[in-house]
């Protein structure tokens, strides 16, 4: 890949509030920060957009993309719905000067931190209370039963790698937690804010 910039990567057990955090993130380093969109395999909810949200694609299309070696990561995030990082997108955004930020599943995450190294800052988000992510998700409204039933068996398996990233960002008040965010970012990129 050419012109390498940096990664930010946040990843967190479902409901720990990284997509939040992420796009605050966004807005108030819109000129220095990039999302990576990610593909997936899952359908759309309603008011996301192809291109925008994600990259929706059928699992015959992420499948060719894996078999060329498109991905810098993928995951079979739940049974049958696959997510991953396209190496051309994070090339697009580094093309167009900014750092790229990642919302991404904890393995994901971990195997983006491997990939790239130093150029990587790996944040994992982390309620302290795991009955407090039960109640953002149903709050949410976006789940089940049966979906909400998988999200927190898998959030307790994903709190077992929290130690494996660089720095473990709190987000149990969110304003707090936003504005260690914008510190760590800050940090990272050796910017003023
Ligand atoms: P994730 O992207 O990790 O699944 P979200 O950012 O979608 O999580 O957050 C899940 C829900 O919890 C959302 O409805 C969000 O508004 C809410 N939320 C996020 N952070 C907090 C917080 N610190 N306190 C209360 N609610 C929060
Ligand atoms: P959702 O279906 O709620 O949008 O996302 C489900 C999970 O997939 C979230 O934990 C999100 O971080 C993760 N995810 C989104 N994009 C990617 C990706 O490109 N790679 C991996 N490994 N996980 C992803």
């Amino acid at each position: 890949m050419s012109s390498p910039g940096k990664l930010i990567i946040f990843s967190a057990p479902s409901g720990s509030g990284k997509t939040t955090i992420v796009r605050h993130l966004l807005e108030v380093f819109h000129d220095k920060l990039a999302f990576s969109i990610s593909a997936c395999t899952r359908a759309p909810r309603p008011h996301e957009t192809d291109g925008k949200d994600y990259y929706f694609l059928s699992p015959a299309e992420f499948r060719q993309k894996i078999e060329n070696g498109e991905f810098a990561e993928w995951e079979e995030v739940y049974a049958d719905n696959f997510y991953g990082t396209l190496r051309s997108e994070i090339e697009r955004l580094w093309q167009s000067g900014r750092d790229v930020v990642f919302d991404v599943d904890v393995k994901g995450g971990l195997k983006l931190k491997e990939a790239f190294g130093d150029l990587a800052l790996s944040v994992f988000v982390k309620v302290s209370e795991e009955e407090e992510i039960y109640r953002r998700l149903n709050a949410r409204g976006t789940e089940t039963e049966a979906s909400m039933e998988r999200r927190m068996a898998k959030v307790r398996y994903e709190l077992t790698f929290q130690d494996q990233f660089d720095v473990i960002l709190v987000n149990d008040d969110l304003d707090t937690a936003l504005l260690n965010a914008e510190r760590l970012v800050s940090d990272f990129l050796n910017i003023s804010i």
